[in-house]
């Protein structure tokens, strides 16, 4: 039995399928003589395709962020040309008999040792390049509809990998994942949080555990425990098997409230909106009973988007959501790329601190064309639907007041290019960084809305990197200093009327729901699966209960003691709704 971070509750027992990288590092497939030279083309057509999907990226990032930027790209470009990679991979191909992506690989480990042995710190990093156009033609050879190896992977599997980034997700669409298993990775990580909008269970953190299984093992994983069996013996696997049919039947218990509104036994209305990535998102939150979207989080089009998108592209892709959310209304935050997320073209250079370096809000105000295409691309997807405008990461009133003078002078341009767009749209920040939440009187008079982001708020108030498993017992919204940080923020702005979202995770997690509600919150952004459980919870609340939950937390001076007591009120209002939650 190992134990990691628990990050997406639910139980599953599968057989594991492991992979290094998502762009899976797989057995060499032995090739016969007449499908070689097959092979050798079809290598030489994803060189090509990844050249001119190369060019495209050159083109739009000179556009968009400005000439340095692209130089990168131009960089790559004569990589991808480079005769010795190419002689490399073909005569590995030839000599070898094996398929195109094992040569890939096998030049990828020549590289890799030959850089390793480069002293000076910058051309040693240069291997980065190097991986990146691999992974390139890579990607192009995966999508050429060959990959073997997919077509095969038709059932369930546990994927285990080192993570996953969002920009391999594509590649993971063609296994039927029903569990993820990661070695890197906190709770509130991108990672997690895929896993968590898609209702797959997931631990996280569980360092070395590559090592210790093969695919096809057969393993049980717990989401809501953190743990995960490898191997289990008959009498285990039937009994995880059993809890498995459990925690289903009742997860599906709950759809049924899917028409019915989110009001207390006393009558308090609340508002559960969901969090998505992209369309498929939006029409899931349309099933589950969501009133709207809370949080639309855009940077998943520009991890997952070949080339920097432009104003069309995102025009679509925002309209999209726009017109498959709950009532067509939709928060749409703009790009929050940085820390854990990151795309090659804002020229990202290593840094000690990610999290509280160059992210975010901070990188789009530093690329005003970039940005501007953006709010233009929003604003006009804005007549498809009722949209508001969020910003993330705001730490100081300068850099709201600098944004409203952007969204100012994109509606200006729009307006001179005779454009129609949705003009009064509602412009909110996240309260995110402490600085924030210590200024919030002044910031809210020159804003029209808030979203707290608990994920960020956490782990900036507790000093402890949410996506380092290491320092997971630290980013807790439950703790003290968390939660009356919070109350602050909600008094402020129940006193001066601005309307309110928290949208990390711990709107969806049922422990946090009575404390929030009973503190003044009445709009919860979360992953779309957990609306209907937090609806039940919340038909079987009353507000005078939440209150006295809220009032007694706040005298609590430890997590623990907070935590023993969430999970005793909780279930004194709804003995099953727990059940459904990360036990942390
Ligand atoms: C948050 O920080 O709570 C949040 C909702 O934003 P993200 O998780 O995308 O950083
Ligand atoms: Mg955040």
């Amino acid at each position: 039995m190992h134990k990691g971070v628990p990050v997406s509750p639910g139980v599953v027992v599968a057989r594991a399928y492991c992979v290094d990288e998502v762009l899976a590092r797989r057995e060499p497939q032995a090739l016969d003589a007449a499908a070689l030279s097959t092979e050798v083309v079809r290598f030489e057509n994803a060189v090509v395709a990844a050249g001119n999907e190369l060019e495209a990226v050159v083109a739009s990032v000179r556009q968009q962020l400005g000439e340095d930027e692209a130089a990168i790209f131009r960089g790559h470009k004569l990589l991808l040309r480079d005769p010795a990679l190419i002689a490399k991979v073909k005569t590995t191909i030839l000599h070898k008999k094996v398929d195109a992506p094992s040569a890939l690989h096998e030049a990828l480990d020549d590289y890799t040792q030959m850089f390793e042995k480069i002293a000076d710190e910058y051309f040693r990093e240069r291997l980065a390049d190097i991986r990146d156009v691999i992974g390139r033609i890579m990607s192009q050879l995966a999508q050429s509809g060959k990959d073997i190896h997919c077509l095969q992977m038709k059932e369930p599997v546990i994927l285990v990998a080192p993570e996953v980034l969002p920009s391999q997700a594509a590649a993971l669409e063609c296994l039927n994942i029903v569990g993820i298993i990661t070695e890197a990775g906190g709770s509130t990580g991108h990672a997690a949080i895929l896993a968590r909008a898609r209702g797959i269970p997931s631990v996280s953190g569980l360092r070395g555990i590559r090592e210790r299984v093969a695919t096809g093992d057969l393993l049980v994983l717990d989401g809501r425990t953190g743990h995960v069996l490898l191997r289990p013996d008959a009498e285990t696997e039937a009994a995880y098997r059993k809890l498995q049919r459990e925690y289903v039947d009742l997860r599906d218990s709950f759809v049924h409230n899917r028409d019915q509104e989110a009001v207390t036994l006393d009558g308090a209305q609340v508002e559960l909106l969901a969090n998505v990535n992209g369309p498929a998102d939006a029409e899931t939150a349309q099933r589950s009973g969501a009133t709207g979207v809370g949080l639309y989080r855009t940077e998943y089009l520009f991890l997952t988007h070949p080339t920097v998108p432009n104003e069309e592209e995102q025009l679509a892709a925002y309209r999209a959501v726009v017109e498959a959310a709950p009532n067509r209304t939709v928060t749409i935050r703009t790009l929050d790329i940085g820390g854990d997320k990151l795309v090659p073209y804002f020229g990202h250079e290593r840094e000690a601190n990610p999290f509280m370096g160059w992210r975010s809000i901070r990188i789009t105000s530093a690329y005003p064309e970039f940005f501007q295409t953006q709010l233009r691309a929003i604003l006009r997807a804005g007549l498809h639907g009722k949209i508001s405008l969020l910003f993330p990461m705001i730490t100081t009133l300068e850099e709201v007041r600098r944004i409203r003078k952007q969204v100012e002078r994109a509606k200006q341009q729009l307006r001179s290019a005779g454009v129609a767009f949705q003009d009064n749209v509602p412009l909110g920040v996240m309260m995110e960084v402490p600085a924030a939440a210590l200024s919030i009187h002044a910031l809210l008079r020159e804003i029209d809305f808030l979203s707290i982001g608990s994920n960020d708020l956490t782990q900036y108030v507790m000093a402890a990197d949410r996506d380092n498993p290491k320092v997971a017992h630290f980013c807790e919204p439950f703790s003290p200093p968390v939660l009356r940080l919070l109350r602050h923020i909600l008094r402020a702005c129940v006193r001066q009327g601005k309307p309110v979202t928290l949208c990390g995770e711990m709107a969806g997690r049922p422990r946090c729901f009575l404390p929030l509600f009973g503190m003044g919150l009445r709009r919860f952004s979360m992953s779309p699966g957990f609306v209907p459980t937090i609806k039940e919870l919340v038909r079987r609340s009353t507000l005078e209960v939440a209150q006295a939950v809220a009032e007694k937390v706040r005298r609590l001076r430890t997590f623990n003691a907070v935590r023993k007591f969430l999970t005793r009120a909780t279930r004194e209002v709804c003995p099953n709704v727990a059940a459904l939650d990360t036990r942390r």
